[in-house]
């Protein structure tokens, strides 16, 4: 299926590598021009080798103020616009009430939910004056049932997700949708950080790891044309990890 998106400009947040690096393969083999950033100049231009067509990398590191402002621009003054944004970052490191420090709130409020903010800040008004825009947000499986040893991830993205819903209400009716894309466990290089192969696939009934580039195909069908009646929702990608029954 073409997915319209064809030329369009796509702005991915740390698309270096994992479930970033899925979307912008995703979003370019679509014919949307790409630009993704990251912390480390290398790992881009390898991660660029990835991606088709020409590739704007971006050096931020998410994990300072205003970086999420200054990707956003940045991608903008190098595309001439941004028509799709996935916001997303680095994930806070696991923790439980008993042995996360107050300050952990804070950094993973920065990183997950804050500089998520300042890029929708940046590049949703010139999505809704020229009348058609998609934000996507990869966000976790922990905002539909939160994880105990994630506890700042987990808070932070509940933040983020009520950010997220009462945009997409605001901006609707410009043609600007958002949406977030909700992984369970893939097999990427957080996750591998985190847990064995085989203890990472007993998360879910189907007891396997999703796969990024099945990830960044979700991506990219939330920020296609067809897409454009579905807004302030959260795709789960997590092989039936999340047990609830609302979404
Ligand atoms: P990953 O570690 O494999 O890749 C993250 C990418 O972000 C890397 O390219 C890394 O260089 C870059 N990055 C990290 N910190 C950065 C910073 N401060 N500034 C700029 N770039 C930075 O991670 P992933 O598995 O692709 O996860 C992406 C996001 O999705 C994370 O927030 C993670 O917590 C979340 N998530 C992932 C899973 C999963 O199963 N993989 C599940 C739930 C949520």
């Amino acid at each position: 299926m073409d997915l319209g998106i064809a030329g369009r400009t796509a702005a991915v947040a740390a698309g270096s590598a994992g479930l970033g690096l899925g979307s912008a393969k995703a979003l370019a083999a679509e014919g949307a021009r790409v630009a993704i950033c990251g912390r480390d100049p290398e790992r881009l231009a390898a991660a660029a080798g990835q991606i088709d067509g020409e590739v704007l990398l971006i050096d931020v590191d998410l994990g300072h103020p205003e970086s999420g402002r200054s990707f956003a621009e940045q991608a903008i003054a190098g595309l001439g616009s941004v028509d799709i944004l996935v916001t997303n970052a680095g994930g806070p490191p696991p923790g439980t009430f008993e042995n996360t420090e107050i300050d952990a709130y804070q950094s993973a409020f920065d990183m997950n939910c804050k500089t998520m903010i300042e890029m929708c800040r940046v590049a949703v008004p010139p999505m809704r004056e020229r009348g058609w825009g998609r934000v996507c947000a990869i966000t976790s499986v922990g905002v539909k049932q939160p994880i105990g040893f994630l506890l700042a991830s987990s808070v932070a993205r509940a933040g983020l997700t009520s950010f997220l819903k009462i945009t997409a209400r605001e901006v609707a009716a410009d043609g600007v949708t958002v949406n977030s894309a909700q992984p369970g466990t893939h097999w990427t290089d957080r996750v591998a950080k985190m847990m064995d192969r085989p203890d990472a696939g007993k998360s879910n009934p189907m007891g396997v790891c999703g796969d990024a580039d099945d990830f960044g195909a979700a991506v990219a069908f939330l920020c296609s044309e067809q897409a454009k009646f579905i807004t302030g929702t959260g795709l789960l990608i997590d092989g039936g990890q999340a047990a609830g029954l609302l979404d």
